[in-house]
């Protein structure tokens, strides 16, 4: 058993390595798609359950390598943290959506709100808020036109600071999203010192609903103390009718996933906008 334990470490390091060297690559292919402008960002629409109503979407990014193909974003994502290039590819998705949203208030439409997922990295840097203001300014898009996602992990390393940063945007009327909730180490007591307006539950728990009992839990206990606590909860990856209905049963205000709809490219997306008020 000992030496089979060994053979196992063995593969385990080769195996890590490979993937070492795959993401170097990658980070190689993801410098020329900064360069070349080969990222997309496509659309992910999120409801109000009980009404059944278009409240808003996801902003996902997308990257077709005319090498690689299309890369999937969570092994993209990951190397690029890794790369240091997160920030940069965040910023392009960032000044793509905003670019987006202008475009679509000139047509006349006024799309729902657009979460945009920022890494906790790009909170801290000095001027985020600043930088974030003046672009909404410059492309005459209100506060209220976008929700930034993020997750857990690394707010709590300097919770003070991640309270400080909260504040800033709540103050310029920014909302803000904590993705990915219950996978991390969620401190709940946490929360109640983060101005924070919306929860995301992870997938894995909607996706455990029907099989297992500790999901269904812990999906009612996230819903529970969010509203105690006066936030409002969105269930991410909602792929079937009973997940739903589970979902509404519990008061989970919001969802997004396959059931409604995949990402969507911008012209699918913007079939969705309801026409804005007639004179
Ligand atoms: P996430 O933020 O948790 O995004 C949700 C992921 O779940 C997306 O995968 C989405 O396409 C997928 N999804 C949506 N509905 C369903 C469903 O019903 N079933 C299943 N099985 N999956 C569903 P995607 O687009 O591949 O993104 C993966 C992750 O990559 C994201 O997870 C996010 O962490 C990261 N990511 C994507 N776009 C960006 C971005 O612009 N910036 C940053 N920093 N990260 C991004
Ligand atoms: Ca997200
Ligand atoms: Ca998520
Ligand atoms: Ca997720």
């Amino acid at each position: 058993a000992k030496a089979l334990g060994r053979n196992r470490c063995r593969f385990f390091a080769a195996g890590m390595q490979e993937q070492a060297r795959a993401r170097m690559s990658l980070g190689a292919g993801l410098r020329a798609a900064i360069e070349g402008d080969r990222f997309r960002v496509v659309f992910q629409p999120q409801y109000r359950l009980e009404a059944g109503r278009l409240v808003g979407a996801e902003a996902l990014v997308r990257w077709h390598d005319p090498e690689l193909g299309d890369v999937s974003p969570s092994r993209f994502i990951p190397a690029a943290e890794e790369a240091g290039l997160i920030v940069s590819i965040n910023d392009i998705v960032m000044a793509k959506v905003l670019a987006q949203i202008a475009l679509w208030r000139m047509r006349g439409l006024e799309p729902p709100r657009i979460s945009i997922n920022v890494a906790a990295q790009q909170l801290r840097e000095p001027g985020f808020v600043d930088q974030l203001c003046r672009r909404l300014e410059q492309q005459g898009v209100p506060a209220g036109a976008i929700c930034l996602e993020l997750t857990e992990g690394t707010l709590l390393e300097d919770i003070d600071g991640t309270a400080r940063m909260f504040e800033r945007l709540a103050r310029q009327g920014i909302a803000v999203s904590i993705d990915d909730f219950g996978t991390g180490y969620s401190s709940l007591s946490y929360l109640s010192r983060l101005p924070v307006h919306e929860l995301k539950v992870d997938q894995s728990f909607v996706q455990g609903i029907a099989g297992e009992a500790g999901k269904r839990s812990i999906i009612v206990a996230i819903v529970e103390m969010a509203h105690a606590l006066g936030i409002e909860v969105l269930a991410e990856g909602i792929e079937t009718e009973s997940q739903l209905a589970f979902l509404k049963e519990r008061h989970c205000e919001m969802g997004q996933g396959y059931l409604f709809h995949r990402p969507l490219v911008v012209e699918e997306f913007e079939k969705l906008i309801p026409p804005a008020r007639a004179w």
